[in-house]
């Protein structure tokens, strides 16, 4: 018998393109969003895994599954509609906020050099 997770496992790899949702790593790694522990029924949906480099699984398991699965979802959303549309994913990249700012706002109320 094939376990489910087998299964699985390569799906969510192909989906996310072998690579992480977090940095873009190539990575083998599949991790969930809501650990087993608290889903023993329902941990292997794939709309619950996603694929981690080794940092940032490192990072996402040090931070706690609760606080990292928010980020987390949304990346993989993210994504999903990138490797749907690759248009999307340039129109990503020029929205993407430059690193020190979370909001146009903070931007716009920087002051000039
Ligand atoms: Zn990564
Ligand atoms: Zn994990």
């Amino acid at each position: 018998m094939v376990k489910v997770d087998d299964i699985y496992h390569d799906l969510i790899l192909d989906l996310f393109h072998h690579r992480c949702v977090r940095c873009g790593k190539s990575s083998e790694t599949v991790h969930e969003l809501v650990p087993r522990s608290r889903r023993p029924n329902t941990w292997w949906f794939p709309s619950n895994r996603v694929v981690l480099c080794f940092e940032c699984h490192f990072w996402s398991h040090s931070r706690g599954a609760k606080s990292s699965a928010d980020e987390l979802r949304n990346l993989r959303e993210k994504r999903l509609k990138e490797y749907l549309d690759p248009v999307q994913a340039l129109v990503n990249l020029f929205n993407d906020l430059p690193g020190d700012f979370d909001t146009w706002e903070e931007i716009k109320n920087e002051p000039y050099g």
